[in-house]
């Protein structure tokens, strides 16, 4: 069963750390770390929630940092802040202060939990920035219409090549032919699979390669239900490794231990 030893690698590029006020959850250091340890994985991305707060969560980011040290190349952050509400200046300084001064690897744009509609400077101003970061940009996708369209995406994927856009849970089922035609359509386009179905993910990593896709768990309630899922699917070894790690490597630019 995966996964319960060392033997099989795993990054799961999709977790929270703190509260959450939009979606009413909190997820502890200690969740954390025992999701790390209990189901051995090599690596965990961990961002805060889009309802953090105060923004810009400074105190959310800074315990990500301290797991980052602690947990050396298995914990990484990712910067999520809200860009609605605090000045452009201050959002491009710190996004640019938790990247270059503290190791960490992305950027999250909350398409609903931050009501980013994508025609806007504020992201305008998210894309420019993490493509200047040269870093990778992962979008809420899927849930909660018109904002969380995979399609809108396309705007930004044309406008910059080189950005590597991480769509979170693939277009969350309902939006799920969305986002996969999106990954066909764009080369720097990538899948991100928590609370997908089963079956889509196995679609996904059929028609666009494996690859193109990395596994996510995104609460520490839904981890053993997303690893239920690459248990019952029906992958190759290259595969299921592309998809549990090496995608997340390519993408995040990381060394699984
Ligand atoms: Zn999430």
């Amino acid at each position: 069963m995966i996964n319960r030893s060392r033997d099989i690698k795993i990054v799961d590029t999709h977790f929270h750390l703190g509260e959450c006020r939009v979606f009413d959850l909190n997820v502890t250091e200690e969740q954390v770390v025992k999701t790390l340890n209990d189901y051995s994985f090599s690596a965990m991305i961990v961002q805060p929630f889009p309802g953090a707060f105060p923004q810009p969560p400074i105190h959310v980011l800074n315990k990500i940092y301290e797991l980052s040290r602690k947990y050396e190349n298995r914990i990484y952050g990712i910067v999520s802040i809200n860009p609605h509400v605090v000045e452009p200046d201050e959002w491009k300084s710190q996004v640019r202060k938790w990247i270059k001064d503290y190791g960490f690897i992305g950027v999250k744009l909350h398409t609903i939990g931050h009501a980013v509609n994508l025609m806007t400077k504020d992201a305008a101003m998210i894309f420019q920035t993490a493509d200047e970061l040269e870093v990778p940009l992962m979008i809420h996708s899927g849930l909660g219409q018109p904002f969380a369209s995979p399609a809108h995406v396309s705007y930004y994927a044309e406008m910059y090549p080189d950005l590597r856009i991480v769509l979170a849970h693939a277009g969350f089922v309902f939006s799920a032919v969305d986002a996969f035609l999106m990954a066909r359509n764009y080369k720097n386009i990538y899948l991100e699979t928590s609370w997908s179905n089963m079956e889509d993910i196995q679609f996904f990593i059929e028609k666009l390669g494996a690859d193109k896709v990395m596994f996510g768990t995104d609460l520490p309630s839904n981890t053993p239900i997303e690893l239920a899922k690459v248990n019952a699917m029906n992958l190759n070894n290259e595969q299921r490794d592309s998809f549990l790690y090496k995608t997340a490597e390519k993408v995040f630019k990381i060394k699984v231990p």
